[in-house]
Formats: structure tokens, C-alpha cells, sequence
């Protein structure tokens, strides 16, 4: 049960006052999790990225472009669409002495444009400007007000990151009515374990960065930032070691066989193991062959061979006796790592199966009994395997791929579905030293520091978006060489019918020039069509591969050579990294294009420089993470740290190392938090959804 002084926080925002179903909608699209509608906490966690400082009032000239702004200017001109053509936008042109800009409406109210900006008039006017072909332009201002308007507003006005269709001052509003709502709760800080400077309460920084009352409150290096990440961090920290110590606390179990089956599908290998897959091998398999439980993290950039590691791992334990699990968080990934281990599993007389979401009910109803009945020696699937429908007849060792996807109790939950199953962890995704900390605790660590011999370097090129034409006649000329090319699309808005509509028009403009050879996946189609686009694709039938990013994990085709990105300035590092690594898998050449919209920011253009010069995935983490640290406009949630809500490792990396401090502290002393500050350190973890570390608490 979580404690009732939080009640007011878990309750839905649709709850506060001017939030109706319509906005209740876009909040849940901006900060819901899993589909869950958004809650009054969600808005309280979620932080203002600028101000509007209203005390420093700048001519139009000296207004940061690309920035939210405010600046006063006369309204010189209105500039209706003509006539039959109202889907054209409403212009409106507003100058001072320095510059003019124009102030554009879709779709336009023009009985409010005529009262609120009169010709003549002089007006306050904020939002986000923009150069648009040569000229200055506001789409859709936030704010028109006239003096007295601005007179009501707070000093400094918290701007935070929205979705398509959310406004922001209904945003604002939303948040402010969640920080009244905000209970005081008791403290769970401990001075004399917490970071060493003074920092606000939890209850003061929410105010303090919610109600800024100068720009400097909300950055990252701020007092109260400081509480809010330093809060989070311990929370993490503090459910790593109760989770920990809950599986340590089961004694594993031996896994004996005498080999006779790893030899086998090493036999049916058609390459031999690198020295780095041989070593992660030799520790996996003495972890197995322990007493202790096994909670190790396998580490290796894409292509570098994890799952031969995985498959062998799994063999071990299946010598013993007992069943092995592969959880892949992708229906697409999990069907491919069941194509890739048949074979090798047949050949070593292993029985397999693979189980989803949506394998018929008679279907679904037949692999249950094989694996309740140990007929199933290996079985391969999505989050379908933590069903409660699914028991296992004897599980002994649980892999996760590609975690990022699953959080730590579902790697966990996993693992309980055996006795005491040891659980190997994969990760494609290199995470900087720094971070492992954060995401696994003490796990141990397996890296794969090389990739299988024989590769070549993939040719990265940047090529502007305009020269579409040549890169379409280069394709040509790849296709008829016998190449595969996958051509992404990207993220356009935070808006997943955009993204689909850009992917949607790429493929049929190819369609135009290649016919028949282009295929189309992406995340709005059913399961079976995306399954059946990829497969299509993996015999060679379809040539190019149109896609949004569903690709980006895991995708195993070796005869493709070819990956474009269009408007690859909008990728984080890390994700070009990941869609490069889609390529390159065989012993073929292979190019990856980056086409760019420019003009490029700095940290754009930085950010492909890194690209063409490195594919190493770990130095591209590295370089990730130091070139977010240097100012880029947190404007998107996914820009944050994956997996944080408020903390930035870039900026508070020195805090995590307190924070561990302080939660071994914590467990050694009252590891079933019974003290007074236990009980509000319960509040905390629930606070930043660790509610599964509370359960294992309260089961003991
Ligand atoms: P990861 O999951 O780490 O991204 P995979 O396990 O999918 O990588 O392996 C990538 C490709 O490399 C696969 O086609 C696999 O068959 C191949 N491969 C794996 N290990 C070796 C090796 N030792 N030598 C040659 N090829 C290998
Ligand atoms: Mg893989």
C-alpha cells in the first residue's frame, strides 16, 4: 500500500480544475508512462527547460533566434489569406525600432486577431522565433498582451517542454495547480549523509523551480535542481541494493552438464568465437556452474556477437537439465533471434520455441505445455514470457536483451519465474562506465570489446537533404549491384502520425522510381504487416527498406549494406550509432548516409563529425553524454538522461557517488526502513516510481 499522504500526487491530472478529458489526452501523450493517463506528480516532475524573464526586455533585434522570447512591438499590418484560400495561415506584421517579424495563424480566429492585435496598437508579444526564409516569424504566439496583461504575469515564467496541440500556458497552469496540490511531506534527507551543500526541501526546490523566481532557479546546476536530482538518484540507488539483496538472498543453484551440447552448436558455427566472446563465455559459464546466483550485464556494441554468447550460455544450462529463457523486447527481434538460434538449437537436438502476444489461442495454448511440461528446452519471447499464464517446468537461467526497453523489474520478474534463476542481461547500447553504476547497481560486467574479424569500416558521408536527386541515382546504382539499403525516416514532431506520414511519402516517391523493390515498415502498422515487411526484406524481395526508427534495435539482415537517414541532424548520437550498426554485418562494404537539413547547429554538426570519425560505440557514448553536457536545449524529455526524470548525469554525475554512499548507509543500518527517516525514504521511492522496490520490502 503506498502511503496516503500521497494520494493527492498518484491522483490522475484529469482531476485538477480546467483539466478535461481533451487535455487529459495530451498530457498522457506528453508524460503518461506505458499508456498510463498522466498524474499530478507527472506534471510536478515535469521541469520548466527556460524562462521568460520579463525584467530584461530586449528589442526585436537582440532576441535569441530558435528561443522562446518576448519583446514589445506596434502591430503594423494584417494580412488576411485570400480569398477561397483559408487553409493559408493569417499573417500579422508587428516591428519595432530594430527589426519586424511575423506573427502567423493557422486556421485563424480573425474576430480575435482584430481585438487583440488592432493595427496601430502596441502589444507584448511572446513565443518561439523562428527564421523562416529570410524573415522573422512567430507561429501560433504564446502570448498577446497589452501592458496591463503583462503586469499580471510573474516576473519570470517557466517555459516547459510541450507536445503538439498542448499550449503553454494551459501547461503552465496545469503545473501550478499540481504544485498547490503538493502535500509536505516528511524529510528523507539526512544531512550528514547527503551531498555536503545546503539544499531547499523537496517541497521548496518543486516551488522554487515551478515558480522560478530568477532564470538561474531552473538550471541544472541550482540548489534546488540539485535536491531533485540528488532525490532521484538516492531513490535509484536505494531500490538497486533492496533489489539486489532480495535476489541474493535466494541461493542459486549449480548448473553441471558435461559440455557435450556447447560442442556441438560450436561445431555447427560457421566461424569461431572471437577472443572477447570466448572470455565473456568463460565467465558466464563459471557464474552458472557457481552456487551463487548470476546477475551479470553482457556489454557490446551492436554486431559484436552477443547473442552466440547468449545461445551458449543458454546451452550450458539446458546440459543441466534445466530451461533457458530469452526475453527480446520486440516482436520483430524476438521472431529473429528465434531464426538465428533454430538451427544452431536443432542441430545441438535442443527444443525450442518462441512465445508473444499474439500467437493464436491454440497455438499459444501448446507452447504453455511444452514449457510447463520441460518439453521446451529454450524458449524465446517478448514480455509474454512474465505472464502469469507462463510456468515454467524448471527455469534456470533468464537473458534479456537489449534492457534499455525493460525496466529493472522486468529483468527481475524474469528471473522469478524460476527458482532462483540466474539472469544475464545484454546490452547493445555502450553505456559510459559512469553509468552502469546508475542503470545496473553492482552488477558484474561481461564486455565484448571487438567486433567478429573480417569486417570493414562503414563509409559514413554527410550529404545536405537537396541533393535527394543524387542520392535516389546512387541508390539505383547500389541496387543493381545487388545492395540492400534501409532508409529511415525520422522523428518529425513528437507525433507519431507525422512521422508515419513522412516514411509513408518517402516510400511512395521511391515507389515511383523502383517499383515493386521498395517496402515500408513502421510503428503504426499491425504486428503481421511489420513482420511480414521485414521478412519480405530478409529474402531480398523488397530492396530497399523504408522505416522509422522501429529498426533502430537489433535488426540482423547481413545482406544489407546500405543505410540512409534522412534528416539526420534530429538523431541523438547514440540512435545514429545504433541505425549504422544495422549495416556493416558482413564482409561487404557498407555506407551509411546522413542527409542533413541545414543550416546545422553547432551540436548537430559536432554530432555528425563524431559519426564519420568513429564507430566505436563506447567513445560514441562518451562523446554523447560530453556533448549534451554542453547547452543543447533540453527542450524534449528524451533528451534527458534515458531513464531519469529529473537527474542529468552530464551535470550531476559528482551526486551519484553520494547518493550510493548514502543508500548503503541507509541499508546497512535499517534495511527494512523502520526508522523515521525509513518510513519517509519509503515516500521517496514511491515518489520516483520504485514501487517494486517497496513491494520486495514489504514481501521480506
Ligand atoms: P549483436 O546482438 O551483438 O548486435 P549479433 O549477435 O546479432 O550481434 O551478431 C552479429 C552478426 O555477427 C551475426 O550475423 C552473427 O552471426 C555474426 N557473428 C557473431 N559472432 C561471430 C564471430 N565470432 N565471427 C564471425 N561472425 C560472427
Ligand atoms: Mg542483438
Amino acid at each position: 500500500m503506498r502511503p496516503s499522504i500521497l494520494n493527492p500526487l498518484f491522483a490522475p491530472a484529469e482531476t485538477l480544475p480546467g483539466v478535461g478529458p481533451k487535455i487529459a489526452a495530451l498530457l498522457q501523450r506528453l508524460l503518461g508512462r506505458e499508456g498510463a493517463p498522466a498524474l499530478v506528480l507527472d506534471l510536478l516532475l515535469h521541469l520548466p527547460y527556460s524562462t521568460i524573464d520579463r525584467r530584461s526586455r530586449r528589442k526585436i533585434a537582440q532576441c535569441e533566434r530558435g528561443a522562446t522570447v518576448l519583446f514589445e512591438a506596434s502591430v503594423l499590418e494584417h494580412r488576411p489569406p485570400g480569398r477561397g484560400r483559408s487553409r493559408a495561415p493569417f499573417r500579422v506584421l508587428v516591428a519595432d525600432e530594430t527589426g519586424d517579424v511575423e506573427l502567423v495563424f493557422f486556421l485563424a480566429n480573425h474576430d480575435w486577431i482584430q481585438r487583440s492585435l488592432p493595427v496601430g496598437a502596441k502589444r507584448w508579444i511572446s513565443g518561439k522565433l523562428e527564421l523562416w526564409d529570410g524573415h522573422l516569424q512567430i507561429v501560433h504566439p504564446d502570448r498577446v498582451l497589452d501592458e496591463a496583461g503583462l503586469a499580471r504575469l510573474p516576473p519570470v515564467e517557466p517555459i516547459y517542454p510541450l507536445t503538439e496541440g498542448l499550449h503553454q500556458s494551459v501547461l503552465q497552469r496545469a503545473c501550478a495547480l499540481a504544485l498547490a496540490r503538493s502535500p509536505h511531506l516528511p524529510e528523507w534527507l539526512d544531512r550528514q549523509f547527503g551531498p555536503t551543500r545546503e539544499l531547499p526541501s523537496f517541497a521548496d526546490a518543486l516551488t522554487a523551480v515551478h515558480r522560478p523566481q530568477t532564470p538561474q532557479a531552473i538550471e541544472p546546476t541550482s540548489a534546488p535542481r540539485l535536491r531533485l536530482a540528488y532525490d532521484e538518484l538516492l531513490a535509484g540507488q536505494l531500490a538497486l541494493l533492496l533489489v539486489r539483496s532480495h535476489m541474493r538472498r535466494q541461493q542459486g543453484r549449480a548448473h553441471q552438464g558435461e559440455g557435450a551440447l556447447c560442442g556441438r552448436i560450436a561445431g555447427a558455427l560457421p566461424f569461431s568465437l572471437t577472443a572477447g566472446q570466448q572470455k565473456a563465455l568463460a565467465e558466464i559459464t563459471a557464474d552458472l556452474r557457481s552456487q551463487s546466483r548470476m546477475l551479470r550485464l553482457l556489454q557490446g556494441d551492436v554486431g559484436s556477437g552477443k547473442t552466440i554468447v547468449a545461445l551458449l550460455a543458454m546451452a550450458c544450462v539446458v546440459e543441466a537439465g534445466r530451461q533457458a529463457a530469452l526475453m527480446a523486447p520486440t516482436e520483430i527481434l524476438a521472431r529473429q533471434h528465434y531464426d538465428t538460434i533454430a538451427p544452431l538449437a536443432q542441430a545441438a537436438g535442443m527444443r525450442l520455441v518462441v512465445l508473444t502476444g499474439r500467437d493464436t489461442p491454440a497455438q499459444r495454448r501448446k507452447t504453455l505445455g511444452e514449457i510447463a511440461e520441460g518439453r521446451a528446452d529454450i524458449i524465446v519471447g517478448t514480455h509474454a514470457l512474465l505472464q502469469e499464464s507462463v510456468a515454467y517446468h524448471d527455469l534456470g537461467l533468464a537473458v534479456v536483451d537489449e534492457q534499455h526497453r525493460f525496466g529493472v523489474h522486468q529483468r527481475l520478474a524474469l528471473g522469478d519465474k524460476g527458482r532462483a534463476a540466474d539472469i544475464l542481461v545484454m546490452t547493445a547500447t555502450p553505456i559510459p562506465r559512469t553509468l552502469v553504476l546508475t542503470y545496473f547497481g553492482d552488477m558484474d560486467v561481461s564486455n565484448l570489446p571487438e567486433k567478429p574479424p573480417g569486417r570493414q569500416r562503414i563509409e559514413t558521408r554527410a550529404i545536405a537533404l537537396e541533393r535527394m536527386d543524387e542520392v535516389i541515382a546512387a541508390a539505383g546504382r547500389a541496387i543493381a549491384e545487388g545492395a540492400q539499403i534501409y532508409w529511415v525516416c525520422p522523428l518529425v514532431e513528437e507525433n507519431e502520425a507525422l512521422d508515419v506520414a513522412a516514411a509513408s511519402d518517402r516510400y511512395e516517391a521511391l515507389r515511383q522510381v523502383f517499383g515493386e523493390r521498395v517496402g515500408l515498415v513502421h510503428g503504426r502498422m499491425k504486428p503481421r504487416e511489420k513482420d511480414a515487411a521485414m521478412e519480405t526484406f530478409r529474402r531480398g524481395a523488397t530492396r530497399i527498406l523504408v522505416a522509422t526508427t522501429v529498426i533502430e534495435v537489433g535488426v540482423d539482415v547481413a545482406a544489407a549494406t546500405v543505410m540512409v537517414i534522412e534528416h539526420a541532424e534530429r538523431f541523438g548520437l547514440a540512435q545514429l550509432h545504433q541505425l549504422r550498426g544495422r549495416v556493416g554485418r558482413g564482409s561487404g562494404r557498407s555506407v551509411c548516409l546522413l542527409l542533413y537539413k541545414g543550416p546545422l547547429s553547432e551540436m548537430a554538426r559536432a554530432r555528425i563529425a563524431v559519426m564519420r570519425d568513429s564507430e566505436d560505440g563506447f567513445r560514441i557514448a562518451e562523446e554523447d553524454l560530453r556533448l549534451r553536457g554542453e547547452g543543447e536545449v533540453l527542450g524534449a524529455r528524451q533528451s534527458g538522461t534515458p531513464g531519469f526524470r529529473l537527474a542529468r548525469l552530464d551535470v550531476h554525475a559528482p551526486l551519484l557517488k553520494a547518493a550510493r554512499a548514502d543508500a548503503e548507509n541507509i541499508f546497512a543500518s535499517d534495511p527494512a526502513l523502520l526508522s523515521e527517516r525509513g518510513q519517509a525514504l519509503k515516500i521517496l521511492l514511491d515518489l520516483f516510481g520504485k514501487e517494486e522496490a517497496a513491494r520486495l520490502l514489504r514481501a521480506g
